[in-house]
């Protein structure tokens, strides 16, 4: 069998990703290998499709138990034998292992390096009269001291070549630095490695900063449609895990905290009910995370800024291993900086503590950029970008500098009026007048309230802060910051200094995104997933993954064979659940007079094109089609695609002037949305449906929103 055949057999994919398929011949052949690849890259395959096609046993080493029994349960599910050992197994369950090694029953042992080499139980005997084909060491940066995980018992592993002269050793880590990945070789003591190091790009992911302000209020706007979804939540204190995870839940969110400070019980619950979809939220200190498989985690948000770049990539690459679009949101303060300095600080070691403090300067500089957060971070890891990715919240913006002279003059009068007195909330809330009880009467009375009225609250944020930028303003780092004015506030407010503010636009809103599959089927193949997850005992995403059935929602197999070019069902999962989803998506398809889209999609597709690539031409798909009189339920039913979905591509032409508001909401309507819009800004359409109730339409508002864009270029 080549390497290909096992690949579609076993894992049902068609083809390999990055490096794999070079790696794997390497492993094949004998040779040591260090293969760097991000976090979801598809590192477990290199080792586990040698040890389906080598002979003898491969033995992978890995650092947490917790992580093994989810890779073994995954191989098993797809007919590839595998085992652990360890502690928490009864002699008996050890017993039997130990038996089905004896008799070459087992494909891959998992192990954590200390039943190798320790002192107690070690297995280093035995398994020295075993036939090994392969030594695999997942996350081996935790043999580095340099590495942000350190775990001495992988020191043990510097006596692997000893005992096992001839066997090869393929290292894996997503850790890329360059002192972590020379002190691996080293004391692996590899021979002649070959050392491969996949792109760090993980396009599937939309990065985005945002300044903090009321963080809670602006994660409830962004959790607000993801309710669904996975994410995990981190935050820098323990305390604070538990506080959000309280407050999250009594927004009706399902969410828990975890940190290191927990029982073992509660932790391995939480870490469970996650795992298995029970627990949508994981609200966690950086102690959650490695190992952690789970494939379907849609979203990574930091509430607090983490030290450095290398934690904060590793954390936000645990989002969208599966492949699917998935965000990692930030939300950014100044004064974070201050308080992690203390955090960086070692005392006694000057040398150490100026690398952690220049790591955690660098993170600062990624949160105030003002070019491409992925150009940055791959130039990180010395690793060439193009200027504009298209998916992060710089690329997807505009800026437009103009002249903001009469704005710093209203913002810099209020900061004056206000005694130099008040926080940067209180100022926005008083530029535009608003009535609530907070203002003071009296500020109620003055000249300034409400001649800001006409922008947005969240624009004037903006604006504050860039004047803070330029030094037109001051906010100060205090635990309630102040807005005060500065020394160069005097001339802007004699008219003698002009001043240029950028306005920042969002082209793309990618939650907008529509992806041409079945939403209502996509939710009835979960429902297929869950009832085996349950029967089976194992979590949803060890079944099958989202991506696998996002494709069958997409392609709409109607056969065995047609399922068979679904990715993710090899040979045995093919047999055992295949006929139970094609029950559901038969008659899904038979009642919406939809058919197979699996052989126009021949040989899979990766769907790696770059994303705004493939939304334009589709949203243009649908405006050519209603350019030549089709009407939206038409256009669906040929494309496929929900009406909803075609509305979304239309309404986007409002803005570029190819097709009229009027085509999508009656003149009578846009009054009250626009209003509404002028109150709560553009970026979320959900607070705006929820303000405006049940008389208008996703679709009347998302073309109003296009049509004041339109308005606001003119
Ligand atoms: P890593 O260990 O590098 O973080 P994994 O090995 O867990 O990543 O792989 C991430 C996901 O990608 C898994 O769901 C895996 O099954 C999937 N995957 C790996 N290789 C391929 C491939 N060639 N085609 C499709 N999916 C793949
Ligand atoms: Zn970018």
């Amino acid at each position: 069998m080549t390497p290909l055949q096992a690949l579609h057999k076993y894992f049902g994919y068609s083809e390999f990703r990055h490096e794999q398929e070079t790696i794997i011949g390497r492993v094949l052949n004998g040779h040591d290998v260090m293969a760097l690849m991000p976090t979801g890259g598809g590192k477990s395959l290199c080792y586990q499709l040698p040890a389906v096609l080598l002979p003898g046993l491969t033995i992978v080493i890995s650092p947490l138990i917790a992580l093994m029994k989810d890779q073994v349960d995954s191989l098993n599910l797809n007919g590839i034998p595998a085992a652990f050992l360890n502690s928490s197994q009864t002699p008996d369950e050890q017993r039997n292992i130990t038996d089905r090694l004896k008799s070459n029953q087992i494909k891959l042992l998992y192990l954590a390096p200390e039943r190798l080499f320790g002192t107690e139980n070690k297995l280093i005997d035995f398994l020295k009269s075993l036939p090994v084909s392969l030594f695999a060491i997942d996350e081996a940066h935790c043999i580095s001291h340099w590495g942000h995980d350190f775990r001495p018992e992988y020191l043990m592993l510097a006596h692997l070549k000893d005992h096992f002269k001839n066997i090869p050793v393929i290292a894996l880590t997503a850790t890329a630095d360059k002192l972590t990945q020379k002190d691996i070789l080293e004391k692996l003591n590899l021979r002649q490695p070959s050392v491969f190091i996949s792109s760090f790009n993980r396009e599937n992911i939309t990065y985005r900063v945002t300044p903090k302000n009321k963080s809670f209020n602006q994660l409830l706007n962004f959790l607000d449609g993801r309710r669904d979804d996975s994410g995990i939540i981190y935050c820098l204190s323990r305390k604070s895990t538990e506080a959000l995870a309280a407050d999250l839940k009594d927004e009706g969110y399902s969410a828990e905290a975890y940190h290191a400070g927990l029982d073992h019980a509660t932790k391995a619950r939480n870490q469970e009910a996650f795992l298995r979809d029970e627990v949508k939220i994981m609200v966690a200190t950086i102690a959650f995370g490695m190992g952690i498989n789970k494939s379907n985690v849609r979203y990574v948000v930091h509430m607090d800024m983490p030290k450095n770049i290398e934690g904060y990539y590793q954390e936000t690459g645990r989002a969208g291993r599966d492949g699917l679009p998935s965000d990692a949101m930030l939300y950014y303060s100044p004064g974070d900086v201050i308080k992690l300095k203390n955090f960086v600080t070692l005392d006694n070691n000057e040398e150490q503590s100026q690398i952690l403090f220049d790591k955690l300067n660098d993170m600062a500089a990624y949160c105030e950029l003002h070019t491409c957060r992925r150009k940055y971070l791959l130039n990180y890891f010395d690793e060439q970008a193009t200027d504009n990715c298209g998916s992060c919240d710089i690329c997807l913006s505009e800026f437009k500098k103009f002249d903001g002279t009469l704005i710093a003059q209203k913002a810099l009068s209020a900061v004056a009026r206000l005694n130099q007195r008040f926080g940067l909330g209180y100022v926005v809330d008083f530029l535009r007048g608003s009535k609530s009880e907070k203002i003071r009467d009296e500020h109620k009375q003055l000249k300034t309230y409400g001649v800001g009225a006409d922008i947005s609250k969240a624009q004037w944020q903006r604006y504050l802060r860039e004047l803070n930028a330029h030094g037109y303003l001051q906010i100060t780092d205090d635990a309630y910051p102040i807005v005060k004015l500065t020394d160069k506030s005097e001339a802007v407010l004699k008219g003698q200094q002009k001043v240029e503010l950028t306005e920042a636009q969002i082209i793309e809103e990618k939650t907008e995104e529509a992806l041409p599959f079945e939403a209502s089927l996509f939710d009835q193949l979960k429902v297929v997933r869950l009832n085996f997850a349950t029967m089976e005992n194992l979590p949803a995403y060890v079944i099958l993954s989202d991506a696998t059935l996002l494709e069958m929602a997409t392609y709409l197999p109607q056969s065995m064979d047609e399922l068979r070019h679904i990715s993710g069902f090899g040979d045995v999962k093919l047999a055992r659940y295949g006929r139970e989803f094609l029950e559901v998506i038969k008659p899904y398809c038979a009642a919406n007079g939809l058919t197979s889209k699996v052989k126009p999609k021949a040989a899979k597709q990766r769907q790696s094109k770059p994303r705004s690539e493939k939304v334009s031409n589709t949203q243009k798909e649908s405006l050519n089609l209603f350019k030549a009189g089709k009407s939206i339920q038409q256009i669906a039913a040929e494309r496929s695609l929900s009406p909803m979905t075609v509305e979304g591509h239309l309404t986007l032409f409002v803005q570029t002037g190819e097709l009229e508001v009027t085509e999508f909401v009656d003149q009578g309507k846009i009054p009250a949305i626009q209003d509404a819009i002028e109150s709560y800004g553009p970026e979320r359409l959900a607070p705006l449906k929820e303000v405006l109730g049940d008389n208008y339409s996703y679709t009347e508002i998302k073309a109003v929103v296009s049509w004041l864009k339109r308005e606001a270029e003119a």
